[in-house]
């Protein structure tokens, strides 16, 4: 079995007369958190209406559809992974009738122990529909004895281990969890009376909601026509939010773990001209997650910055190159050097990670071309030596150029004509040099949560960047 890296969004609305369009919107306001499949449940209180797809919100929720979902509760989906054929049997909310009736619920995070909890439950006579690890969640729910489904949620959530950012709706209730840890946002808000939970504040902005709180870590809220309860999973929480968000995932326009994301990129970007300025005539972002970081190292060097890399934020995933290739042409596709800005300059550019390393190689050699005179890149996190196992989408570590490379040997490979990444306490710079209290293990490989499975392989789904 698959063990699927889940980089999604998740939104759920419970008391407004059009729930399935604002669940609808907040999705579009998280597609950057994945693009692969969306989906909607609905309830009117009786029973659950659903549908997913395959592709972008937009394209699988067409205005009649959205119509046919009735009722005043509505959880959402944005799926980042998954592959080939199975793509919309993995697509989420999971629906399932048990013997409670009708339960929904959309997964954002990755369990750690779900391959040893699926052996167990396929052993008493589970039966799975699909490959995601949010399914044995369902399963442990439909064992449960409990009275209540928040009862039953807690029960199952007290089985698994690992990331996760929960909604469940019920035909009566909508329930949202965090795990102990807090690796994944998730947030409260209140729109003309109606409760709205969604990964991002961003979500709560398009639908006109008021940012309430965060759901704590080790937290459940169940919403019903009653109001909200609150309960606690665990009685210790240990809320090690991850720090990747920050740097790259999050939509630089959302409060994360209580803090603005384009503000952070910004003081990130400062602490890296501090670190490792150089002489040059231009600062050149890597549109658009290197942006924000950019325009802190500017504003901290005081050179200029340059738009020297135009995104087209309208290309889909794959492209037919013409049999006569063309020069970087996969990078060219979603972004193109100017020469106009490049020419004859020295050039800082900023990107906010590197990965397999081959985007920065191509962007490097493509901003030569343009005329540039020296290449200087900067990386505005660590070097990411590790994958995650708590929900970002991550290659192998064989795949991670810095899990057995040096730095020198990176530059080298990208052939700029240096490269610095901020340093692990420059990382933390935003927090007045306070390191704990985050998962930062793609740069330091202190894993908060062992995982538990064996032989768990990381999908090769990772798309060097992701379109926005
Ligand atoms: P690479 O060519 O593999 O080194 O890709 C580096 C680029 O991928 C950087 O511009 C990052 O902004 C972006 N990136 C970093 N992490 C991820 C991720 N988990 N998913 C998609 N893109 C990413």
């Amino acid at each position: 079995m698959k063990a699927f890296r889940e980089k999604c969004g998740i939104v759920g609305v419970y008391g407004h007369p059009e729930a399935a369009n604002l669940a609808y919107l907040g999705l579009s306001a998280l597609q950057h958190r994945g693009q692969e499949a969306a989906g909607i449940v609905s309830s009117d209180g009786q029973v659950l209406v659903s549908h997913r797809g395959v592709g972008l919100v937009h394209d699988v929720f067409p205005e009649e559809i959205v119509r046919r979902l009735t009722g005043h509760a509505s959880i959402g989906h944005n799926r980042y992974s998954t592959t080939g054929a199975s793509q919309l049997k993995n697509a989420q909310p999971l629906v399932v009738e048990y013997g409670h009736g009708g339960l929904a619920v959309a997964h954002n995070g990755n369990l750690v122990n779900a391959e040893t909890l699926r052996a167990e439950l396929e052993a008493s006579g589970s039966i799975f529909q699909s490959s995601v690890d949010t399914e044995v969640l369902v399963h442990l729910i439909a064992a449960s004895r409990a009275e209540t489904i928040e009862d039953r949620v807690v029960e199952a959530l007290r089985a698994v281990r690992g990331a996760y950012a929960l909604v469940f709706l019920s035909p009566e209730k909508l329930i949202a969890a965090r795990d102990p840890y807090g690796f994944r946002p998730l947030v409260l808000g209140r729109v003309k009376g109606a409760w709205v939970v969604a990964s991002e504040t961003c979500a709560l902005d398009l639908v006109d909601a008021t940012y309430e709180r965060e759901i704590e870590p080790g937290e459940i809220v169940v919403i019903s026509d009653a109001g909200l309860a609150s309960y606690r999973v665990s009685p210790s929480t240990v809320n090690t939010p991850c720090i990747f968000e920050y740097v790259y995932f999050a939509r630089p326009d959302s409060t994360v773990f209580g803090r603005n994301v384009y503000q952070v990129r910004k003081e990130l970007g400062r602490q890296l001209s501090a670190e490792s300025g150089v002489p040059a005539d231009i600062v050149v972002p890597v549109p658009d997650s290197g942006v924000p970081a950019a325009i802190g190292y500017a504003e901290a060097s005081g050179l200029p910055f340059e738009m020297g890399l135009i995104r087209n934020h309208y290309v889909g995933r794959t492209f037919i190159e013409p049999r006569d290739a063309i020069r970087h042409f996969g990078v060219k596709v979603k972004l193109n050097a100017q020469r106009s800005v490049l020419e004859g300059k020295r050039v800082v550019v900023v990107d906010d990670s590197i990965v397999r390393g081959t985007t920065s190689r191509k962007i490097v050699k493509m901003i030569r071309d343009a005329g540039a005179l020296e290449v200087h890149m900067r990386i505005s996190s660590p070097p990411t030596t590790n994958p995650c196992y708590y929900g970002i989408d991550t290659p192998t570590r064989d795949e991670l150029i810095a899990s057995a490379h040096s730095v020198e040997e990176i530059g080298e490979y990208i052939t700029a004509d240096s490269l610095a990444y901020l340093s692990e306490a420059g990382l933390y710079a935003f927090l007045g040099g306070q390191r704990g209290g985050h998962c930062d293990a793609c740069f330091t490989g202190n894993y908060p949560v062992q995982v538990e499975d064996q032989g768990v392989r990381q999908l090769v789904l990772f798309d060097a960047k992701d379109p926005r």
